[in-house]
């Protein structure tokens, strides 16, 4: 593969550094999809014309198509897994029952579904520049062997026509969900182009869990009884003859005759398509600025009709702030929609059962939807980054300054201390359990960033959200891009950061071993108990309540972090080398002159013996 380096002028921060242009190759797609939706008997067919640009340097000899509704059938992969995950234990319960690995949404509910209850995708024809294709389902994976190739950086058009039965809602898509009567949650609703990138075809059989897609641009058409109301990604192209809320103001909405109504939706640059339906919705929205307006869709139910709208302040409030801090929203919408369970990220879009979750939805925006790493081999760098950001924006809105990361560093620690732990670079669908791939995918994901912060400085580990963002929206970065661009901006060595974090289990655990005065001088000794090495902020608090910052790089960084406050005295120390075990920082003040001797008082560094950071003096 070629890799073209442009540069781009440079930044002045910290250091003068010049970031290469990542061009790396991707796919692109253009769906044409035409469906005409039975809502007596949930089933609908469709027209599907998909234009494919083979941007690749490869020549591809077959495709592959993602069939996710398949997975909604008794005996099906997600259904065993589900089971199987069922049966492992993963503690004793305070009554003495045993807490097994369910994932509750999922439990044995396929396994008991009833035929008109399944999902399914049948593929009656597809053609590729008008001559059929050989077909050959394998459950969610459609393999579609060409009869010719497609040559590198050329562009073939696939035309199908298909039928689906919408699941009784089981995970994220489905009819009929159980909280709230949802009639339709229309999420990987059509047969869709599995990606195929710089590591190769991504043909992921469904068990329920990531996405990952290939960029393109979608035109929609949904014919659907009347009396429906749809919220879906994307812009509606005839307000006028639709209205429900969506028609310009003033406007008298004139309706085509007949019992269906079609609604015509375009989205561009996305890599997903959903939508939702429902009689019952209510409709409310704001324009947020000129290229910006948000809407509202829901049932007054598992929640107020105020709490539902209260979501057009919350996002009015929080996205000048979401902007500042992770890069700007592109789209000229994005839609909160109720449907689904808990909550799940689409492009332009959410669909959440209640608005407690429609900000960690909507910030998935940034992370599912903008940089669009593969979830299925980096799930951190989008669940991970995007908690984070869920927790730092609500601390914004809630005006809090206690610090917003205490649940995941607490979900962290429960998982280091479990025995289930398993290395961030396990494939999503992999964990042994869904208690280790939660408890690692968010939460160590999120320390993550926020301990990034603690070793390189808050204000730079901003700079590198925004610089991330700016270089590798629409690129589907991985994991080496991000450190990549991390080392640039802080201009300090990370890798030993990714090496321990992201790819070993090992802890850290740093202590103060002892204190001791000698020639005028006081000593402190911080000694190293855990695996993982890293930087060291001590703080001295003395009776005159003052305070002393001495700050140990780690030799492995070759660099320093910037002070990050004016208001406490820093001290910079040679590098600890990260073979030694211990190493002694010195005050001038007297011994008995310290009330407190602390390891980073931030409790950023994810220290999972806290209790020996931290020495209260009393004389
Ligand atoms: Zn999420």
């Amino acid at each position: 593969m070629i890799r073209k380096l442009i540069l781009v002028p440079c930044t002045l921060f910290p250091v003068i550094f010049c970031m290469a242009q990542p061009d790396r190759w991707q796919q692109r797609v253009k769906y044409t999809m035409n469906v005409d939706v039975n809502v007596q008997t949930n089933r609908f067919t469709g027209k599907q014309k998909l234009e494919y640009w083979n941007n690749s340097p490869d020549t591809l000899s077959r495709v592959f198509y993602h069939l996710y509704w398949n997975a909604f059938q008794p005996n099906s992969m997600m259904d065993n897994r589900s089971r199987r995950q069922g049966s492992i234990v993963l503690r004793q319960g305070r009554n003495g029952n045993d807490i097994v690995d369910w994932d509750q949404r999922v439990r044995d509910r396929i396994q008991n579904l009833k035929p008109e209850e399944y999902g399914y995708q049948k593929i009656f024809s597809l053609k590729m520049n008008g001559r059929p294709q050989k077909l050959k389902t394998e459950e969610t994976i459609l393999v579609v062997e060409l009869d010719k190739p497609i040559p590198p950086r050329s562009r073939a058009t696939f035309e199908m026509d298909f039928e689906s039965q919408v699941p009784l809602q089981i995970r994220r898509s489905g009819r009929d969900n159980p909280t709230s009567k949802v009639r339709y949650s229309m999420s990987q609703w059509y047969p869709k182009m599995c990606e195929y990138d710089y590591e190769g075809w991504h043909p992921t059989p469904y068990v329920a869990r990531e996405f990952y897609g290939v960029w393109g641009d979608f035109d929609v058409t949904i014919s659907i009884d009347k009396t429906y109301m749809l919220a879906a990604t994307g812009y509606l192209q005839n307000p006028n003859q639709i209205g429900y809320g969506y028609e310009s103001k003033g406007t008298s909405v004139s309706r085509p005759s007949g019992t269906k109504l079609t609604w015509h939706f375009i989205a561009p640059n996305v890599h997903d398509f959903v939508w939702a339906a429902d009689p019952e919705y209510v409709h409310v929205s704001r324009k947020l600025k000129d290229s910006l307006t948000v809407h509202v869709f829901y049932k007054p139910t598992n929640a107020t009709a105020q709490q539902w709208e209260a979501l057009l302040d919350m996002a009015e409030k929080a996205l000048p702030f979401i902007e500042k801090t992770f890069g700007p929203y592109p789209y000229k919408q994005y839609s909160f929609i109720h449907g689904g369970d808990g909550g799940m990220e689409y492009p332009m879009a959410t669909l959440i059962i209640g608005p407690g979750a429609a900000i960690h939805e909507w910030m998935h925006s940034w992370y599912y939807g903008l940089l669009g790493t593969n979830e299925s081999m980096y799930p951190w760098m989008d669940e991970g980054f995007t908690q984070y950001a869920e927790e730092r924006v609500t601390a914004f809105l809630n005006n809090s300054t206690t610090f917003p990361y205490q649940d995941e560093y607490a979900g962290y620690f429960n998982l280091a201390r479990s025995s289930k732990e398993e290395p961030l670079t396990t494939h999503a669908d992999h964990y042994n359990t869904n208690f280790a791939y939660g408890s690692a995918v968010y939460s160590k994901g999120a320390v993550f960033m926020e301990q990034l912060g603690y070793v390189v400085g808050e204000q730079v580990r901003d700079k590198i959200l925004l610089e991330y963002y700016k270089l590798w929206r629409y690129k589907h970065p991985n994991a080496q891009d991000f450190m990549n661009i991390a080392e640039k901006v802080s201009g300090m060595k990370l890798d030993w950061y990714k090496e321990f974090w992201i790819n070993s289990t090992k802890t850290i655990d740093y202590a103060i071993d002892s204190l001791w005065e000698e020639n005028g001088k006081t000593n402190i000794r911080i000694k190293d108990m855990g695996l993982i090495p890293m930087p060291i902020d001590l703080q001295l608090t003395f009776k005159d309540s003052t305070k002393e910052l001495h700050y140990v790089p780690l030799d492995l960084m070759y660099g320093t972090k910037p002070a990050e406050t004016d208001s406490v005295s820093r001290k910079v120390y040679d590098p600890w080398q990260w073979t030694s075990a211990t190493y002694t920082i010195q005050t001038s003040r007297k011994l008995t002159d310290i009330i407190v001797a602390e390891i980073d008082p931030s409790q950023r560094m994810a220290d999972i013996e806290r209790k020996n950071n931290r020495l209260e003096l009393k004389w």
